[in-house]
């Protein structure tokens, strides 16, 4: 079947294709938001927030019904627990039922501090010091104003008195605030940075005053602080701390205050020893292990070998298992990627700044090699991390400074190799074009771990797109771990560049984190047909309606971009595949533009982005739907952004093509033959898998 022999029109851009008026101002800033609950509160506190999006609803999108919610009954909770391994139930059951209010753990014995001989080398935390001046806390773009101050102590051991309603200055344990907001304020990275000048004496004293009020407001063990991730994160960044400034602390305040924080700390990390996160597994694993490492390595305490021994022992453990051959991270985000990345390059410091060595020491180096590669394989044109599966700008440090901490020679290498890059372990493929500097990552992955599914998104064989730099077709990101229906919306099919069937998710997510029934998604190839580079893959989620769907992305070089979508199998369906465009990208059609080539319709759209323009081509039939709906660049953000819907009732096999091309180029002669399994591609023959 003849789809389109395209050449004439490109050059006449006639009326048909002029702007219909469904476009938005691409400048539009970001917002913040919270929600309503948690903006009411944060007034009652006295807090002060950035600004303030919509919800989603009031944003137009899910108010249109995209996502069916399917009710939590037995079934799920089986298809959920089924995968999860025996160890990781028997540990759940364990947290739940004994750990929930157990209080922390008391070492009561004193806690030294081991002298660190050599350069202290770790990386600071840029934003410590005016947050430490300011007592302004903005962490997922909300900020939090802690003016009232905390009094000296006029003695070392008295603190602050909360006040009359038990509240402190500092929210650590207030609950009203969202949980991910209060995990960044109790991970204490404001304590990461170094007050090396006389001057910064008084931020120096502005830290130690908000570590002693940490523990003085959170004395009980059952605080959020005290969850192990954020018990975790925290350990580590009060022993930087105290590596850094405890001789000066001892001047400046006493060696009681020295004392009461090496005591809390001791007991911090006695207390992750008991909650090491073993029924979740992941990254929040390689968390836990990295602070016993840290403590064992700089605590003087009678249980600091046993921390050592502990840490060393998961981490070999833990490096096999997390840490996937091609170099990618099993949980497929590439924000948690590139945090596991810094942590493991951190553990490697660690051990040279203190003289140690661990068991593992050449698989750790190999395996922040092969990270480092991988992480520099899938970065966009800008430099960024693609915002797949949970990741976010600014959820872990910039992927410049994680290559460096990484000191691998061979992530340097990739770009000089084939355009097309394939991590297979993984499921990812990269197709580059240098010359138009533009790059198309595309994720064929499973939703993650089948243990560990939790920053999965319904996101098979979606793809991002940079075209001449610049993010074109984006994931619509995450804005927040809050249960609701911008979560639920954020990880569904409906939220990536794919195509949904008969209305059903991808896979079954459910509350914040859960998956039920999960798809596999395989077989990633790439490499070069009739010279044309190529990614392909496919994914059996509608196995059980019928339809296999297997995608194919061609770059006819430099330029061409050329998506093309196969469905197998039988039986009628309601077929959708959605287009997410990044903020800046303006999109512009024409409802009544449509040409009919050999019999299939083809329409176009106008893609502006800055003062360059493509053409978005579609071959097929469908109406067409381009709405506002949102993108989430960083956590706690929400742009108003273009999405194209593009639904067709009908037979399959089947199959949809769309393409990026710019403004006046000629586009290749393209047929398609669905049944064949194949299209053709200015004589070449592709097979579609
Ligand atoms: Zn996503």
């Amino acid at each position: 079947m003849e789809v389109g022999a395209w050449g004439t029109g490109l050059e006449s851009r006639d009326a048909r294709l002029s702007n219909c008026g469904q476009t938005r101002d691409g400048e539009t800033e970001g917002a913040s938001f919270m929600t309503q609950r948690a903006v009411a509160d944060m007034a009652k506190v006295g807090a002060e927030q950035t600004g303030q999006l919509p919800r989603g609803s009031e944003a137009g999108y899910l108010t249109k019904g995209s996502i069916r919610r399917k009710p939590v009954g037995p079934l799920l909770i089986y298809r959920t627990l089924r995968p999860l391994r025996f160890s990781q139930l028997g540990y759940l059951v364990m947290r739940r039922v004994f750990r929930r209010r157990s209080p922390a753990v008391k070492l009561g014995t004193p806690v030294g501090l081991r002298h660190v001989s050599e350069d202290w080398p770790f990386p600071e935390d840029a934003a410590a010091k005016n947050m430490l001046a300011t007592r302004e806390f903005t962490f997922l773009n909300q900020t939090v104003r802690c003016h009232r101050a905390i009094p000296r102590s006029t003695t070392e051991r008295e603190f602050e008195i909360p006040d009359s309603e038990g509240r402190s200055a500092i929210p650590w344990d207030d609950r009203r605030y969202p949980k991910l907001w209060l995990y960044h304020l109790n991970y204490c990275d404001f304590l990461n940075a170094r007050f090396a000048l006389p001057e910064e004496e008084g931020l120096l004293n502005a830290a130690v005053d908000i570590a002693l009020d940490w523990l003085q407001q959170n004395a009980r063990g059952t605080e959020v602080g005290w969850e192990p991730y954020a018990l975790s994160v925290r350990i580590v960044n009060w022993v930087k701390f105290l590596v850094r400034h405890g001789r000066r602390v001892e001047l400046l305040r006493g060696a009681a205050t020295l004392s009461a924080l090496l005591e809390s700390l001791g007991n911090q990390a006695a207390t992750l020893e008991r909650r090491l996160e073993k029924d979740l597994l992941g990254n929040h694993l390689l968390k836990n292990i990295k602070a016993l490492l840290f403590a064992g390595a700089i605590l003087e305490t009678s249980r600091s070998s046993r921390w050592w021994a502990e840490g060393e022992k998961l981490l070999q453990r833990e490096l096999d298992e997390q840490i996937l051959p091609d170099g990618g991270h099993f949980e497929r985000s590439p924000m948690y990627h590139s945090q596991v990345l810094a942590d493991l390059a951190e553990i490697r410091l660690l051990c040279r700044a203190t003289g140690r060595r661990l068991v593992c020491s050449r698989l750790l180096s190999e395996k922040i090699g092969a990270m480092a590669r991988f992480l520099r394989g899938v970065l966009h044109p800008d430099g960024e991390i693609p915002l797949f599966n949970d990741s976010a700008l600014g959820g872990a440090r910039p992927p410049a400074e994680s290559l460096a901490m990484a000191e691998s020679p061979d992530a340097k290498v990739i770009e000089s190799e084939s355009p097309v890059t394939v991590f297979p372990d993984t499921g990812y493929g990269v197709i580059r074009s240098a010359e138009s500097r533009s790059a198309l990552i595309f994720d064929c992955g499973p939703v993650g771990p089948d243990y560990q599914p939790g920053h999965g998104h319904c996101d098979l064989l979606s793809y991002e797109l940079s075209l001449e730099g610049q993010r074109v077709v984006v994931d619509a990101g995450a804005s927040t771990y809050e249960p609701g229906q911008e979560r639920s919306y954020e990880r569904s099919t409906a939220a990536h560049n794919t195509i949904r069937i008969d209305r059903e998710e991808q896979a079954e997510m459910w509350a914040s984190f859960r998956v039920g029934r999960r798809p596999q998604a395989g077989g990633i190839r790439g490499g070069a047909h009739g010279g044309f580079p190529f990614v392909s893959g496919e994914h059996d989620a509608y196995r059980r309606l019928g339809v296999i769907h297997a995608r194919t992305i061609v770059l006819h070089a430099p330029y061409t971009w050329i998506v093309a979508d196969l469905l197998k199998g039988s039986g009628s369906h309601l077929v959708e595949s959605f287009l997410h465009f990044h903020p800046r990208v303006r999109v512009e059609g024409c409802p009544d533009c449509m040409e009919t080539s050999t019999g299939l319709p083809l329409r176009r759209w106008t893609v502006i982005l800055g003062d360059q323009s493509y053409w978005l081509a579609t071959y097929g039939p469908g109406q067409f739907d381009l709405h506002q709906s949102w993108y989430s660049e960083r956590f706690g953000n929400r742009q108003p952004s273009t999405v194209l819907s593009w639904a067709w009732r009908g037979p399959i096999p089947a199959g949809m093509i769309h393409i990026f091309t710019p403004m006046g180029a000629s586009l290749p002669h393209i047929a398609a033959d669905w049944p064949g399994n194949s299209i053709e591609i200015a004589g070449a023959k592709i097979p579609l898998r």
